[in-house]
């Protein structure tokens, strides 16, 4: 095993294939082949991953200047999943890195089924590489930019930009931020959400002990317990709901924001916790639904801890005071929301907490004028069914080609409010009555279909019955001979007229 004499000083959040990268351009070498065999001792698929492996390889070859756990934890995104992987997850985990077997790493931690990956791409903020090239004398890839759900840089609030590598290269191409071509990943200049989540998943991956503390003292509960949507204990499922699938209006909808704003299923079973493994994106995307922000979080794990320190092991935290400008943006928020209900319009939970005897003397000057109710005249409604329903039963007797079954679904579908009504079954009782009268029994049904049959296909009573059954398309016969034989007369009696 060689030795490197060389290897560049890490930058700051720098990620392991950046330094690669550099290697790669500071002894020239001609391949990623050939680095990689330099830094690994193989050819490793998984360089360009944010959970690279063979960094026990890498660890000797540096002569143990960073250990294995040091390169995971300030190269890599392993820190990001840290406060959500139980501590022999995590142990089996680094194992794994450090080993040159990377297969089903990403399956393990939930992140091929999050359906995320295919969001992934290598993406760089041009601010950041000015600042870098400026700073550090060459742009460099940011580890934080790699993360699922960071579409805006956490520094300085700008659309990342994807790199597309040459002639459909891959990032072996060894390419630093800038070199290629790019397209901004959000077509939004900016995005609340977008930012916001960044900025929570930076501090996550910054102080993976704070966000261990954060997850363990159940934040997320706190809040909802906060907002007043866990009553004795159980998660108010229909509030919450309701709540954060208003909140998905106010995001954006692209890139990987698209998997979290359909629908809030996701969301109350990261709240039971029924997935094993949470993916940081969807704790930090939720913690934005609920109105926080890092510094929430921050704020939140420090007085978690104060507590702690003091002896003070209340498992409630400490009441966190709102700032005068949090306060003015929630109390305007909810002055312009012009939703009736006062529970429902933007802030309300957050203003109930933080401002409470402003809210209520707010919604006491300001009463709301509800629309009146115009009052349905049920019986005209009953009418007008009854009509629609007898209009439904002649076409469907008239149609032309085979007979079609007169049932409830066939009248249903063809007046205007379909099933609706069957809801209010009490409030139409004329048209209960006629749709009895207008369902067809099995029997009449088999008569307009043998009718047909002889008609359609020229049939003769010299047919034999079984014949005439299936020319019908009936299995199970429910009309008698003599009945058939009457059809036939009746048929002729037409042919003769
Ligand atoms: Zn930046």
């Amino acid at each position: 095993m060689d030795r490197l004499l060389l290897f560049p000083e890490p930058f700051p959040d720098e990620s392991l294939y950046s330094l690669a990268v550099r290697y790669h351009r500071l002894v020239a070498n001609d391949s990623y082949r050939r680095t990689s065999h330099e830094l690994f001792g193989t050819y490793s698929r998984t360089c360009g991953s944010v959970l690279p492996c063979c960094l026990r390889a890498l660890s000797q070859r540096l002569d143990g200047q960073y250990s294995v756990t040091e390169l995971a934890e300030a190269r890599t995104l392993l820190p990001l999943y840290k406060p959500f992987l139980s501590g022999k997850v995590y142990e089996s985990t680094v194992r794994c890195m450090q080993s040159t077997q990377g297969t089903g790493l990403k399956m393990s931690l939930g992140m091929t089924a999050s359906g995320l990956l295919k969001f992934s791409s290598f993406r760089c903020c041009e601010a950041c590489i000015q600042h870098d090239a400026d700073e550090y004398g060459v742009p460099y890839w940011h580890r934080i930019h790699m993360a699922a759900g960071v579409c805006i840089c956490p520094h300085h609030d700008n659309v990342l930009l994807r790199a597309i590598f040459p002639e459909d290269a891959d990032w072996r191409c060894m390419l630093l931020p800038g070199e290629s071509n790019s397209t901004p990943v959000l077509s939004e200049s900016s995005s609340g959400a977008a930012s916001a989540v960044a900025k929570m998943q930076f501090w996550g991956l910054s102080d993976p002990q704070s966000a261990c503390g954060l997850v363990r003292n159940d934040f997320l509960r706190w809040r909802l317990t906060d907002m007043g949507m866990i009553h004795g204990g159980r998660l108010r499922e229909q509030a919450i709901r309701s709540y954060v699938e208003r909140r998905f209006r106010h995001s954006t909808q692209e890139e990987e924001f698209q998997t979290v704003t359909l629908d809030s299923e996701w969301v109350m079973r990261l709240l039971r916790r029924r997935r094993r493994i949470i993916q940081p994106f969807r704790y930090y995307f939720l913690c934005w639904l609920l109105e926080t922000n890092a510094d929430d979080l921050r704020k939140y794990e420090h007085r978690t801890l104060h507590q702690k320190c003091s002896r003070n092991f209340l498992v409630k935290p400490l009441y966190i005071p709102a700032s005068t400008a949090e306060t003015t943006k929630f109390r305007q928020a909810f002055k312009i929301d012009g939703n009736e209900k006062c529970h429902d319009r933007t802030g309300y939970f957050w203003l109930y907490h933080h401002d409470r005897d402003w809210l209520k003397s707010y919604v006491k000057s300001h009463p709301v004028i509800r629309r009146e109710r115009v009052s349905v005249d049920w019986s005209d409604r009953d009418v007008s069914l009854s009509s629609e329903l007898v209009s439904a039963h002649i076409e469907i007797m008239t149609e032309m080609g085979k007979p079609i079954k007169i049932t409830k679904s066939a009248l249903f579908r063809k007046v205007s409010n379909h099933y609706g009504f069957l809801r209010n079954r009490q409030k139409f009782p004329k048209s209960i009555e006629i749709l009895k009268t207008l369902l067809e029994t099995e029997h009449d049904y088999q008569i307009r279909k043998v009718y047909w049959a002889i008609r359609v296909f020229s049939l003769s009573e010299h047919y034999a019955v079984s014949v005439i059954m299936r020319f019908s398309g009936i299995r199970v016969r429910r009309i008698s001979e003599s009945e058939i034989a009457i059809l036939f007369l009746t048929q002729q009696g037409c042919e003769d007229l």
